[in-house]
């Protein structure tokens, strides 16, 4: 009998799924796709058989709902001779964003975990829903196959209570669920580790300050491989200046809003989540071309980098004072990964804590996770690529291998 080691990693967003088939043998990557702009006239579905070099294929069409979304990845799949109903795949992952504090760790799904998942909905409006939706499908598709949840909040679980606590009214904040949860948690648990692999130490060694910067942003304290503080909280709008979130604010804005401006909840919540940040600063939420246009002297790019690069440094001195000592700084992600600017800046006037990039490493484009911290510097300062599809599936791997 073949041994089942492939997984099929799924992460169904409000209106996107994206895809990747894994085999665990070597963890090769044999399939990646995206549905995108799923529920609309115009859906897109993009489907790449990276094992046999084979061409993207791009699909147009209405794609009614995430249910005709996983059905047409199955037949993708299918067409590449890597269907759903092959016995060489040992499982489903499933990225489910918020898993609250009773999910520590990957899960395998069943009613009772659906409802825990579903529970959680208030706190996480947005992501939820689509990550049931992808579950239950999943389930359909394969009844007899585990399906794992796999929780952005679960490496972040380990943070002490001072640390996770908002100083509120403790019965209201109980009442409520209200507490740091954190997000990202794939990828800094991903990135720390790899980190640490860099410094050619074990993950229990080594203190790191992970910035991940993408469009979403979020920092991570975490002390011998263990989360101690992040920046993101109840929701993933607090913390860094992203890409549309505004990140840390003082919270009477909103009553002024309320109050002053007459803004709804509702306008506030879009807002401070979609039309803040960078693209409330400057009116775009990509860096390169933030970058492009403070070298044509715009004023409104610079002040929105500065506010960005602001936030950073006082996360990065935060993090270094609650870890006591750090070993390294690890920049991942869209802008982490590609932006040379950011990260030079992020870093610029931090000797006192034993922090510098060397401006030649720091330049080098590469997918490779690297150091850019000059030779015998106090502090490495490293470039690691994220991978969030492949950290889910060897957790989910090995959970379903025992
Ligand atoms: P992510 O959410 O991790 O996919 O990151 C997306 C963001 O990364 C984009 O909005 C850009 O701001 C940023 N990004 C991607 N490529 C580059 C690049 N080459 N240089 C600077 N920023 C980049």
């Amino acid at each position: 009998m073949t041994a089942a080691t492939r997984i099929l990693v799924l992460n169904s967003g409000s209106s996107s799924v994206k895809y990747q088939l894994l085999d665990m043998t070597d963890a090769s990557r044999l399939a990646v796709g995206l549905v995108e702009r799923i529920g609309e006239p115009a859906s897109r579905f993009t489907h790449t058989p990276l094992f046999t070099g084979g061409e993207t294929r791009v699909r147009a069409g209405a794609v009614a709902d995430h249910a005709a979304a996983l059905e047409a990845v199955a037949d993708e799949l299918a067409a590449d001779g890597l269907g759903l109903d092959s016995p060489e795949l040992a499982a489903i992952g499933h990225r489910v964003v918020h898993g609250g504090l009773m999910f520590t760790a990957p899960t395998v799904v069943d009613d009772a975990v659906l409802k825990e998942i579903e529970r959680l909905v208030p706190v996480a409006p947005l992501h939820n829903p689509a990550n049931i939706t992808g579950i239950r499908t999943a389930q359909q598709l394969r009844p007899d196959l585990p399906q794992v949840a796999v929780f952005d909040t679960a490496f972040h679980t380990t943070m002490p209570e001072y640390a996770a606590r908002y100083a509120i009214d403790v019965e209201t904040a109980d009442a409520h669920r209200i507490r740091r949860y954190g997000f990202h948690g794939t990828s800094h648990a991903y990135v720390s580790r790899r980190t640490a692999a860099l410094l050619g130490k074990a993950p229990a060694d080594v203190n790191v300050i992970v910035l991940h910067l993408g469009n979403g942003a979020s920092a991570s304290a975490v002390a011998g491989g263990v989360c101690v503080d992040t920046s993101m909280g109840l929701t993933p709008l607090e913390g860094l200046v992203m890409g549309t979130r505004s990140g840390d604010t003082d919270p009477a804005v909103i009553f002024h809003l309320s109050r002053v401006a007459g803004m709804s909840v509702d306008e506030i919540d879009v807002l401070l989540n979609k039309k803040s940040g960078l693209v409330g600063l400057c009116g775009d939420n990509d860096m390169r071309e933030i970058v492009r246009r403070i070298d044509e002297g715009d004023e409104s790019a610079g002040l929105a980098f500065a506010i960005y690069v602001q936030r950073l440094k006082k996360y990065i001195g935060a993090y270094a004072a609650v870890l006591g000592r750090v070993d390294a700084v690890a920049f991942t992600a869209g802008v982490g990964e590609n932006s040379a600017p950011v990260r030079e800046a992020a870093v610029a006037g931090l000797e006192l804590l034993g922090l510098a990039v060397d401006p030649g490493l720091n330049a080098v484009r590469s997918d490779e996770a690297r150091l850019i911290s000059p030779a015998h510097s106090r502090v490495a300062v490293a470039v690691v690529p994220t991978d969030e599809e492949l950290e889910i599936a060897q957790q989910v791997y090995a959970l379903v291998n025992g």
